[in-house]
């Protein structure tokens, strides 16, 4: 084979990664390389699901650009796989394909209630603090109270945008639509539930930290919560970060 001609489906980070590393490889033959996504603009997750208050992550977008901006990678926007384009198509136009489509929906959960008015999916929600172009300029904030329901690093994100003086986050990219509907938000209690107890949680240490200290928020952590059992301990003792989860959570007691 004198030329490689290669499709990639998806232009988040891991699609630009790895046609990135594939041109920069040493190999004896040439590669083409068409990057396809659904969306009009690059980035994927990085540009519509990371909360704009995280401009070091946000920044990933520049070494992704510098990558594109070389020349040697075709981008084609508003091509969607499996409606635009077909496995087929792709097979007669290219030797290889690299499907890099990410985890951009929801996964259904199986809760009772959970196609009730007012209940959302974080990925929706997070599209719209990110200005994703097929999510509307407005978000339905009128509830006082509202509920999170997850222990990952996404639960905090929304717990802490939802939470945070819509002013403190002037100096992020964050829409002005966005800063708009936030600032006319009554929210006054966020809840976040987790199924299990806090050796289970899946916040990252830094995350964590970072959503206990917002201005002007108090964080309340009830003692019932702190119950370990067996599991629980087996975890606490052999795993640092457990531990680091566990003791930053015991000190809010
Ligand atoms: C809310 C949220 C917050 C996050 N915050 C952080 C953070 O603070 N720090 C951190 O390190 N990581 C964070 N992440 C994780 C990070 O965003 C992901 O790990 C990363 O974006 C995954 O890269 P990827 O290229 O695999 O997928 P994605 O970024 O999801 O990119 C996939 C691309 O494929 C495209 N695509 C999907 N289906 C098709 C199709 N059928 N046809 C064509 N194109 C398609 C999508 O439009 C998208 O552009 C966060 C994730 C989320 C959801």
């Amino acid at each position: 084979m004198s030329k490689l001609r290669l499709a990639v489906i998806g232009a988040g980070p891991a699609g630009i990664y790895a046609s990135d590393l594939i041109l920069k490889a040493e190999r004896d033959f040439d590669v083409s390389i068409d990057l396809f996504d659904l969306l009009p603009a690059p980035y994927g997750l990085v540009r519509y699901g990371v909360a704009p208050d995280h401009p070091r992550i946000k920044g990933i977008i520049r070494a992704l650009y510098e990558v594109l901006d070389r020349g040697d990678i075709r981008f084609f926007g508003n091509v969607r796989y499996g409606h635009d384009i077909t496995l087929d198509d792709l097979k007669s136009h290219y030797n290889a394909v690299i499907f890099a489509t990410g985890a951009i929906k929801d996964a259904p959960l199986a809760i009772p209630g959970v196609d009730l008015d007012g209940c959302y999916g974080a990925a929706d929600f997070v599209n719209w603090y990110d200005s994703h172009p097929d999510v509307g300029l407005t978000w339905p904030l009128d509830a006082k109270q509202i509920a999170v329901i997850g222990n990952g690093n996404v639960a905090l994100d929304v717990a802490r945008m939802l939470a945070k003086l819509p002013d403190d986050l002037l100096p992020t990219d964050i829409p002005d639509h966005v800063h708009k509907g936030l600032s006319s938000s009554p929210v006054t209690d966020v809840h976040v539930f987790g199924r299990r107890g806090p050796a289970q949680v899946k916040f990252s240490p830094l995350e964590l930290r970072e959503a206990l200290h917002v201005e002007g928020v108090q964080s309340i952590v009830y003692d019932e919560d702190f119950q370990y059992d067996e599991g629980s301990l087996a975890a606490i003792e052999s795993n640092n970060q457990v531990r680091v989860m566990v003791k930053t959570l015991e000190t809010l007691r």
